[in-house]
């Protein structure tokens, strides 16, 4: 069984100043805390360089005016807004955490390997098809989806999202799009305030795009309500042919930037319940990209959790579950589509 980790230390020279939580030093903690536990680089899990995606690639999520206009505003150095600003090879290495996500696909869905982490700078799923923000550039797990879509004529792409802030970015995208369920587990208040349930897909595309908004303070019994209630039952009624996961990880009771309150174990029984899902529906393909966390400790031991979960490692779901009114309300509006 081969696990690909997409990687390049091209990543690490995405730099947006001192203080900034999005920094390199994410990545770092994850490859040492991956090498010391024997997962990283080896026969069985190879590190995979990137190439940079094209700019053709980009269009198949973005405007064209706003990837002209992103190239400009790196060329001054002028931010997309107060938490993302930009420097002169922001664009380029944009272009290659793009070309991660593409390569992570590719590895999968050709049969190279098993299944693939993306473990990329900058993240992308906060940025939609007119506008970065929210330290994201372009939309890595959408331009990926896309692409595996044409390369390899597939239709029905299921993304995880349980980053804990909204991918308003990914919703915008995949908006108007039936191909693809987007299913987000984030908190709620919070950055960037969308992602309520009755967000739920347009004309044409209703019930293919469902949120899940946590109050703040949810933790392990609350998420595995939404993985054996919402995940689990529309990943069966949905047959994806490929699962993709925004894989953010501050939903951590740790992380300093929202108010959640998971373990690290949880990302390992998350992973687990989307892998043994892919392997139930679509002969396991799966591929994760990196989202955010930003506590490095927690970040690293989460992420090594998931790759466990990925080699097959068994991590145990709490049995007790906290019931949400969340969840409720997501099924009523849902009910007409999905029959939950
Ligand atoms: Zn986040």
């Amino acid at each position: 069984m081969k696990t690909a980790l997409v990687y390049s230390e091209r990543y690490l020279e995405h730099d947006l100043g001192y203080g900034h939580p999005e920094c390199p030093e994410r990545l770092d903690a994850i490859v040492k805390l991956l090498e010391k536990n024997n997962l990283w680089n080896s026969p069985e899990i190879p590190v995979v360089a990137p190439s940079p995606a094209s700019v053709e690639d980009i269009r198949l999520a973005h405007d064209p005016e706003y990837i002209s206009l992103f190239e400009q505003l790196c060329k001054t150095g002028a931010a997309i807004d107060g938490d993302t600003p930009t420097y002169r090879n922001a664009y380029e290495i944009a272009l290659l955490s793009a070309g991660g996500a593409i390569k992570a696909g590719q590895l999968v869905m050709s049969g190279e390997v098993d299944n693939a982490f993306g473990l990329l700078r900058p993240p992308g799923h906060h940025a939609s098809r007119a506008r970065g923000g929210g330290f994201c550039y372009f939309d890595n797990i959408a331009i990926m989806t896309r692409r595996m879509q044409r390369d390899f004529g597939i239709s029905r792409v299921l993304i995880l999202d349980f980053d804990a802030h909204h991918g308003n970015g990914t919703q915008d995208i995949f908006y108007e799009d039936p191909s693809v369920l987007y299913i987000s587990f984030h908190q709620y208040p919070l950055y960037p305030w969308t992602g309520t349930v009755d967000e739920t897909g347009a004309r044409g595309a209703e019930g293919y795009n469902v949120n899940v908004p946590m109050p703040p303070g949810s933790g392990d019994r609350e998420y595995a309500a939404a993985i054996n209630e919402i995940f689990k039952p529309l990943c069966e009624k949905f047959k994806p042919q490929l699962i993709a996961v925004s894989a953010g990880f501050d939903a951590h009771a740790m992380d300093p930037l929202t108010q959640l309150e998971l373990s690290s174990e949880a990302f390992g029984w998350m992973a687990q319940a989307t892998v043994d899902a892919a392997k139930r529906l679509c002969g396991g393909k799966i591929v994760f990209l990196l989202e955010g966390g930003y506590d490095l400790r927690f970040l690293s031991e989460s992420v090594l959790n998931v790759v466990r979960a990925m080699r097959g490692e068994k991590f145990k779901i709490p049995e007790k579950v906290n019931k949400l009114k969340v969840i409720d309300d997501l099924k009523k509006a849902l009910a007409c589509k999905w029959g939950l």
